[in-house]
């Protein structure tokens, strides 16, 4: 789950890493008065939308009163932001920070993440902060740190001093080991899967704080973390996914034209190989799970088919747990609620395989079956084309 910049930071002072104050507003009235409740002479106006890149994109504006802050907020608020990471079709501002402005004299990264190849989490460390860490990888890699953490002890104090003179934190040795620790500590007790400060910043009167802040946590500790589920914002999500979850179906919206409906991961993932092999492109990536029964089936397909990209659907079925002839009632009934309009392929396979087909070709409804995967897929990708 992602949040926004200032959930991210009201978590990270949560474990004493400093931050601007800042007030989060969702209109630009309140900007202005925002900026006059700072009582600081320059402000910083941030969209805040789950993604980076903003300070290039015109999402970050420094502003000097409560004129121009509304003015910079008026210019974001209810616009569509593109940044390098939202892809070309942005994502709408709903709300900006107004923060406290900062005299920067040093812009650094400081990251914690899971590194898989290790097998525990990592703290990530460069001297190059303010741009993006996979530019300084790729361009100077020798400008970032790693320190390994104990995966239950987290990082050690040897570690944190190390870091902490790697970043040329030398003269600032405790709010920098503050702000590493603090970091560290978040990342562990809120089970994230990435806490990235960037830029880090050393400010002219000496101090370390985190300027930006981005935290992700790992879905599947969130019910150990209820009160982090007040930071979700579904306004960032794709309302088919959300839907999809209302369901109990694991479904990711993609940007193909073949909308997918499968039971099991494996078999969903070779379905979509299966489909870009044969020349066409996946739509979604869509399990409806062992036990899925006719109502989970006609909710799938609502759902495949309110995504407007869809020019056919490709059912692809295997009876384990289900008998394929309640599969194939559930794809008839599915498809009868649904008026289905466009071309459909099933491919069942498993218990009960010849009175699923049957009742699929006596249902009278338009669709094509098929035996193999091979053949499903070369079915679905000739109808779209
Ligand atoms: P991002 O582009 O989405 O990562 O947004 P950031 O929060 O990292 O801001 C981008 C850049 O704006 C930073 O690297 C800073 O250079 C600049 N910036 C942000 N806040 C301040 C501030 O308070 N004072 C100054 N002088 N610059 C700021
Ligand atoms: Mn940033």
């Amino acid at each position: 789950m992602k949040i926004h910049e200032f959930q991210a930071k009201e978590v990270l002072a949560r474990f004493g890493v400093p931050v601007p104050q800042g007030i989060p507003v969702e209109s630009a009235e309140a900007a202005a008065d925002a900026f006059r409740r700072l009582a600081a002479p320059v402000a910083v106006v941030k969209a805040q939308i789950h993604a980076g890149g903003r300070g290039k994109a015109g999402g970050v504006k420094l502003v000097r009163s409560a004129q121009e802050a509304e003015a910079a907020a008026r210019g974001m608020l209810g616009k569509v932001l593109v940044t390098y990471q939202t892809g070309p079709a942005g994502r709408e501002v709903k709300r900006v920070l107004v923060e406290k402005g900062s005299e920067i004299a040093r812009e650094l990264y400081l990251a914690m993440a899971v590194d898989r190849a290790v097998g525990a989490p990592v703290l990530i460390a460069s001297t190059e902060g303010g741009m993006e860490i996979e530019e300084v990888a790729r361009r100077n890699p020798a400008a970032i740190q790693r320190e390994i953490c104990h995966p239950v002890k987290g990082i050690l104090p040897f570690q944190v001093r190390r870091l902490a003179f790697d970043l040329g934190l030398g003269a600032q040795l405790k709010p920098a080991a503050a702000v590493i620790e603090g970091l560290s500590r978040a990342f562990f007790a809120l089970d994230c899967s990435i806490a990235e400060i960037n830029p880090l910043i050393v400010t002219k009167a000496g101090e370390v704080m985190a300027l930006d802040a981005k935290i992700n946590f790992d879905s599947n500790a969130l019910f150990r973390h209820k009160d982090l589920m007040a930071y979700r914002d579904l306004n960032e999500e794709d309302p088919k996914e959300i839907e999809a979850a209302h369901h109990n179906l694991n479904y990711i919206a993609l940007d193909g034209s073949i909308g997918c409906m499968v039971n099991g991961a494996g078999l969903a993932m070779a379905t979509m190989d299966t489909i870009q092999l044969k020349g066409g492109k996946p739509a979604n990536f869509l399990d409806v799970g062992g036990g899925a029964n006719k109502e989970q089936v006609t909710n799938a397909f609502k759902i495949l088919l309110s995504d407007r990209n869809v020019k056919g659907v490709l059912v692809n079925i295997f009876g384990g747990i289900m008998k394929c002839d309640t599969i194939a009632e559930g794809v008839i009934a599915a498809a009868r609620e649904v008026h289905l309009a466009v071309p459909l392929v099933v491919r069942l396979e498993g218990t009960n395989v010849e009175q699923g087909r049957r009742l699929l070709q006596e249902s009278g409804i338009r669709l094509q079956t098929a035996a193999s995967l091979d053949e499903a897929a070369e079915k679905i990708v000739a109808q779209v084309r």
